[in-house]
């Protein structure tokens, strides 16, 4: 699913582990739709980075909590480039760090429905048009899970922590769903990793400061979860469905 006829998806591919990814797979030879929300700035600096290397690549604007943006977005890359063969469910949100005795229900809505339910619907869109029973040719979906589905996120966020775990089930039970009709699903759990998610949560320095309880000492980068991601959706990983693999320094 790489290679010159490969059409990816990448959520959230503007920034961070989804930028990294676009970028990524663009200069290996597959067809890149870099979705973003709201920074159409850094979207149009990925899609450019690919096409200075003589990639092809799109930007698509579109919230993936809304079901008819994510609609919108599998429609625009068939049109640009044809049916998509992979699909990396990136995009995903935290909020500030806190106890939940302090989350209110619209911040726990709006983590679950971009995280879990927008990752649900955009997987539902990959497999309605890559699945062989549909017609398709097969494909591979990525999930972006985290260490917190492991670890819990407690004291900090454990809405999040617990948006992830669902990913965790959605990697194993889709997998196993259409794992006869040419799809393969997989999972990363990226660890601590410098991006700007950390400002999101209040905390710009997270990733260094949490340095010292990485086993391996450091926090990580985008390309070392993008190298996973790459090789999951790659036919290089042809027996792998199911798995969720950790990039997380040992955490
Ligand atoms: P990031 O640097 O904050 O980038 C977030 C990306 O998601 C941006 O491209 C943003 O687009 C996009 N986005 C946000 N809301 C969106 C929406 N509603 N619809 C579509 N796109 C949306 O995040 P990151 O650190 O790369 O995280 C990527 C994934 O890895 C997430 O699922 C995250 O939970 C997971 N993860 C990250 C870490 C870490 O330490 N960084 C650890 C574990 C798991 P705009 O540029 O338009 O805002």
């Amino acid at each position: 699913m790489t290679g010159s006829h490969s059409v990816w998806i990448v959520t959230g591919g503007s920034r961070g582990i989804g930028a990294a990814t676009a970028v990524m797979a663009g200069s290996r030879g597959a067809s890149v739709c870099v979705n973003y929300v709201s920074n159409s700035t850094a979207a149009q600096a990925v899609v450019e980075q690919i096409t200075d290397v003589g990639g092809r690549a799109i930007a698509v604007r579109g919230d993936m909590a809304v079901e008819a943006d994510v609609v919108a977005l599998f429609n625009a890359c068939q049109t640009a480039f044809g049916t998509p063969t992979v699909l990396v469910n990136n995009a995903g949100v935290l909020d500030q760090e806190g106890r939940l005795e302090g989350f209110s229900a619209d911040r726990i809505a709006r983590i679950i429905d971009l995280n879990v339910t927008g990752a649900l619907v955009c997987a539902r869109e990959a497999v309605k048009r890559m699945s062989t029973n549909n017609g398709g040719s097969g494909g591979s979906i990525v999930n972006i899970s985290s260490m917190a589905a492991m670890l819990g996120g407690g004291a900090t966020y454990v809405d999040y922590a617990a948006s992830k775990g669902a990913i965790d089930a959605l990697t194993i039970g889709l997998s196993r769903e259409v794992a006869r009709e040419g799809i393969r699903v997989n999972g990363v759990r990226p660890g601590v990793i410098e991006t700007e998610i950390h400002a999101s949560g209040g905390n710009p320095t997270r990733a260094r400061d949490l340095a010292d309880t990485v086993p391996m000492g450091r926090a990580g980068t985008a390309e070392e979860v993008a190298e996973a991601i790459f090789w999951l959706a790659s036919d290089a990983a042809s027996y792998v469905t199911g798995s969720s693999i950790n990039v997380s320094g040992g955490r």
